[in-house]
């Protein structure tokens, strides 16, 4: 399989050279040559199947014969080595919960498979350092994605004292390969550090940096393996006449063009949602027909909040840029933090289940549609755990969750950071000694 950049001006290249590239020169998002279209007998058996075969049969045609079949199927097996579990929350609406990997968010899927295929593709005796920026979540799967994996240095910069307590314990307590920057600013800074260095020939020369951005197609494409999964299950317990509607708490939309993409290869869904929060670009350009970027809005859901989401290019391509075909694969809305926490609360009182502030979104954009699809039952994602947002799960319901044991554990290790000015020339000075 070849890839192609969306901006139409770069050569194309296979999976291999699209996974070390992440961008391709033309500052374009790598997209498949062609959709690849299961076949009906796999189709048909995804209920008898083993989640690693479904897996490897999904990605296997993206990636082609870059990676052998045992290595890969190697990769498959690490990158879902946790459950994917399809919860009842009531009647009208299940929880795919993608938060049981090591750090509670579904950005370990991808942080997983993309550390596993650079690792595979490194040459010996390069180095490669990954470089990236963190408001949250992405630091935590991306160091945890390549912890340990041999000859990759992680290096993250976040700011200091703005990422959430959990966060930082996951950013920060690993150690070895994973070196925690903690940048005396905001997010910007450490963004903007970030770019400066990938511009600075000497530094990604010396250090073989490489970027962990959500954008690159080894971190996009296999985020399709848990639809499979959540369709398997789907299918023990409805059969194949009632098809769900997928709802996908949606930022950068690179979660729910996943979805999309598995669609378009035969998967069955009936319908998907894109849940926003107050950052509602995507629901009003289908509204409108204009897509008009906007400064991203601080919510309850942070790990939502775009204001120009980067995968959205990829879902007008996979549907030709037609407006009326977009709308007829996808509906999208916007909740505030308000009706967020009252579904919190609501859904813990009724059906006492405990939704994260971005699986609470997808519920309220879910049970909202259902009202006027009355017939149609549907799945949320849950795309991470109460857990890393207590402050806001105690604000809605009351109640206080205790840390789990792998985060005590954490919690009991030394910490690993080093504090540094907002300052490009420092940075660099640190990173070179
Ligand atoms: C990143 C993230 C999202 C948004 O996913 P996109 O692929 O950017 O749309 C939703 N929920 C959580 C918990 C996240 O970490």
């Amino acid at each position: 399989m070849n890839f192609f950049s969306l901006n139409q001006n770069a050569p194309k290249v296979s999976f291999r050279e699209a996974a070390i590239k992440g961008q391709a020169p033309d500052g374009g998002l790598y997209f498949p040559e062609t959709i690849p279209t299961l076949s009906a007998d796999f189709l048909n058996q995804l209920t008898d199947l083993e989640a690693e075969e479904i897996g490897y049969t999904v990605m296997h045609s993206y990636v082609g014969e870059d990676i052998g079949e045992a290595d890969l199927r190697k990769i498959i097996q690490e990158t879902i080595s946790f459950p994917f579990p399809l919860i009842e929350i009531n009647e009208n609406i299940h929880a795919l919960e993608l938060f049981h990997g090591p750090t509670m968010a579904f950005k370990d899927v991808g942080a997983r498979f993309m550390s596993r295929c650079l690792g595979h593709f490194r040459e010996k005796n390069n180095p490669i350092t990954v470089l990236v920026a963190t408001s949250g979540d992405t630091g935590g799967a991306v160091a945890n994605g390549f912890y340990e994996v041999d000859g990759i240095e992680v290096v993250i910069l976040f700011p200091s004292k703005k990422v959430s307590p959990v966060q930082e314990l996951q950013l920060t307590r690993l150690g070895k390969n994973i070196k925690a920057v903690e940048i005396e600013g905001n997010f910007d800074d450490c963004q903007r550090i970030v770019k400066t260095a990938f511009l600075d020939k000497e530094l990604t020369q010396m250090k073989g940096l490489t970027s962990a951005n959500s954008i690159n197609v080894a971190r996009w494409l296999p985020q399709q393996i848990y639809y499979f999964l959540a369709i398997k299950e789907w299918q023990k317990k409805y059969g194949k006449q009632l098809p769900a509607v997928v709802c996908v708490p949606s930022g950068n939309f690179g979660n729910i063009c996943a979805g999309l993409l598995a669609k378009s290869s035969g998967l069955p869904i009936r319908h998907f949602l894109a849940a926003c929060n107050k950052n509602a670009v995507v629901p009003e350009y289908l509204e409108t027909g204009i897509y008009e970027p906007q400064k991203a809005i601080p919510t309850l859901s942070n790990a939502m909040d775009v204001g120009d989401p980067s995968n959205f290019v990829r879902i007008q391509e996979l549907f030709k840029h037609n407006l009326d075909i977009i709308k007829a694969e996808m509906n999208s809305s916007s909740t505030d933090d308000l009706k967020t926490l009252r579904t919190i609360r609501d859904v813990w009182n009724q059906d006492h289940y405990m939704l994260d502030p971005h699986g609470a979104v997808a519920y309220h954009a879910l049970s909202e549609y259902q009202k006027s699809h009355p017939e149609q039952k549907g799945f949320i994602l849950e795309t991470a755990a109460p857990i890393k947002f207590q402050e806001t799960i105690y604000d809605a319901t009351g109640v206080n969750l205790p840390l789990t044991g792998s985060l005590k554990a954490l919690s009991a290790k030394e910490k690993h950071a080093v504090l540094l000015q907002a300052d490009y020339a420092v940075f660099k000075k640190w990173l070179l000694s």
